[in-house]
């Protein structure tokens, strides 16, 4: 295609324009050919003029032209009228508008009169027959703008509607990606969604076979539905405002960022997936982000509730590196009803002020869902802690020894490691609640129970199975270490001295290690080993 020269787009209908070198705002020019009663839409500034000059009359003298159609009154469209006017001696030329530029335009004081299609019907009737229909777009971007349609080839000429900012000029829009421009453009200079809607309705009662805009690329036939579609969940104007923020192309990349981010919080189902997606949303703009930190914030000790790197939610115990010289870090705090309950820390390497503004326009934008979302799941953790956790002892109860057995014995399946289970008992139990009461019984159970804990592996599961029955699972152990780690167990019990050193304790356990038994059976093959110590004489590990 030779830009240098008029292309027909339809028939008789010319795209005159000038191709703006390294300008993704490209302003175009059209001219419809119909004899002595031609027409030319929006004739373009004297940036263009030159050359749409010189395009028109290469395909007919220039005083054929009898209508020039000004859209609304923009420098990109009517800067080049007075020079225009001077070059056509025609006397019966008309500058057809809306009254509303009109008011405007009349400042010029241009010696042609207007024709108003407000007053004409929105129809203009050319000799041969060819009829162009005038559809009205109030607000969308001007109060009096309109768009013209030529019935005979259902061309529209769309003025500012279906316009785009392209990075290359392009003519044609080759495929849906044609959306990507016109979404920047229609976001910030369409006011809102209800009118950009209102003005599609409009249109698209005409169904166009072809759309000319002034900005941006031809739209034919295949792809002017699916556009229309997507456009018609356009947030625009007042919703891309931000208090000091202008520049569109990052504005255009924090609302992506908020949409995604309200369908997460509206659909994940937990906090951790929200920000995972999190991490790989921002990602997607600043590729540097490394890590996101979240803290809850309890009398004023912070405490890490998750880490997330490119390799998902980490271990909360994993070390956290100071921050390195190369690296930036933008801390937010996160507040509930004037509390503070924590904050929230991304690390970056090398942040660039543009991401930075990017990064805080979005993160002041969803701090206070943030927040709320982030108080509910400490909620739900502290609740979930009490539902699995024994009131007396605050080791795990069953219900959770049967979801990590299940979960362990999976686990020792997939990755051939072993796993080992003993099943504790305290000796002569009872005698000790009728010999000092229950309330020194309630004190043994914790006591030991805290003994269980500390000298038990961070990986082990400590479980109150019963009354004073403890089942602790441990992960990569076979039952000869566990049998040893467990006599070692059972040694400090009997010399520990219990209840303020009155009452002596002696425990009786039985190890086992997973064959590959239900959870039944495993569980009972290590019971069966308890009973089988109590009967040998008690105080010793099987
Ligand atoms: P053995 O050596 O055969 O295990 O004898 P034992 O007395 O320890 O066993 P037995 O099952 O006969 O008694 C267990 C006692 O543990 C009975 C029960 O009252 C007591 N017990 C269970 N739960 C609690 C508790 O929460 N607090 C106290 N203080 N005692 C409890
Ligand atoms: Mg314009
Ligand atoms: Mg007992």
């Amino acid at each position: 295609m030779d830009f240098t020269k008029a292309i027909e787009i339809a028939k008789d209908i010319y795209w005159v324009g000038y191709v703006i070198p390294n300008d993704p705002f490209q302003c175009h020019v059209y001219v419809i050919k119909n004899g002595d009663e031609s027409v030319l839409i929006d004739p373009g500034s004297m940036i263009t003029f030159p050359v749409t000059l010189n395009k028109i009359t290469s395909i007919m003298p220039i005083n054929d032209i009898k209508y020039i159609i000004l859209h609304h009154q923009d420098p990109d469209i009517v800067g080049c009228v007075s020079t225009l006017e001077k070059l056509m001696p025609r006397q019966d030329k008309v500058f057809v508008t809306h009254w509303r530029s009109e008011t405007l335009l009349k400042h010029y004081q241009w010696k042609t009169p207007f024709w108003l299609v407000d007053q004409n019907d929105w129809k203009l009737s050319l000799k041969g027959g060819r009829e162009l229909e005038f559809i009205f777009t109030p607000y969308a971007h001007f109060a009096g703008a309109f768009c013209t349609f030529d019935k005979q080839t259902k061309t529209l000429f769309s003025s500012d509607i279906f316009g785009g900012l392209t990075e290359e000029f392009s003519l044609y829009a080759k495929d849906m990606n044609y959306f990507e421009s016109l979404k920047l453009f229609h976001v910030h200079y369409m006011p809102s969604k209800v009118i950009l809607n209102h003005t599609l309705n409009n249109i698209m009662k005409t169904n166009p076979y072809l759309i000319a805009p002034q900005h941006g690329s031809i739209i034919k036939k295949p792809l002017i539905e699916p556009i229309v579609e997507k456009m018609r969940d356009l947030d625009c104007g007042l919703y891309m405002l931000d208090e000091k923020e202008s520049d569109i192309f990052l504005l255009n990349k924090t609302e992506d960022l908020l949409k995604k981010f309200f369908e997460d919080i509206m659909s994940l189902s937990s906090f951790e997936l929200l920000l995972k997606n999190l991490f790989y949303n921002i990602n997607k703009y600043i590729h540097k982000l490394k890590k996101i930190c979240v803290y809850k914030t309890i009398d004023e000790k912070d405490e890490l509730c998750y880490l997330i790197n490119s390799k998902g939610v980490m271990d909360k115990t994993d070390d956290i590196k100071q921050a390195d010289d190369n690296e930036t870090s933008l801390v937010k705090t996160l507040t509930k009803d004037d509390k503070n309950i924590g904050r929230i820390e991304f690390y970056f390497d090398d942040l660039q002020e543009k991401d930075k503004k990017l990064v805080n326009i979005f993160l002041n934008k969803i701090l206070i869902p943030f927040a709320i979302g982030f108080e509910k799941d400490i909620q739900y953790h502290n609740l979930q802690a009490k539902v699995v956790r024994d009131a007396l002892t605050n080791l795990y109860n069953r219900e959770y020894m049967d979801e990590a057995l299940k979960d362990k014995m999976s686990s020792s399946k997939k990755d051939k490691k072993p796993l080992s289970i003993a099943m504790a008992d305290i000796d002569f139990f009872k005698k000790i609640n009728d010999t000092y009461g229950h309330i020194c019984g309630d004190t043994v159970l914790q006591e030991l129970s805290k003994i269980l804990k500390e000298y038990m592996r961070k990986s082990d599961i400590v479980v109150r199975y019963g009354g004073e029955e403890f089942l602790i699972i441990m992960p990569s152990t076979d039952e000869k270490s566990a049998i040893s780690k467990m006599e070692k167990i059972r040694k400090l019990v009997e010399e520990y001295k219990f209840c303020d050193g009155i009452v002596h304790v002696t425990i009786s356990v039985g190890v086992y290690q997973y064959k590959g038994e239900n959870l039944c059976d495993f569980v009972e093959k290590a019971d069966k080993k308890l009973y089988k110590a109590k009967k040998m004489g008690r105080n010793r590990v099987l």
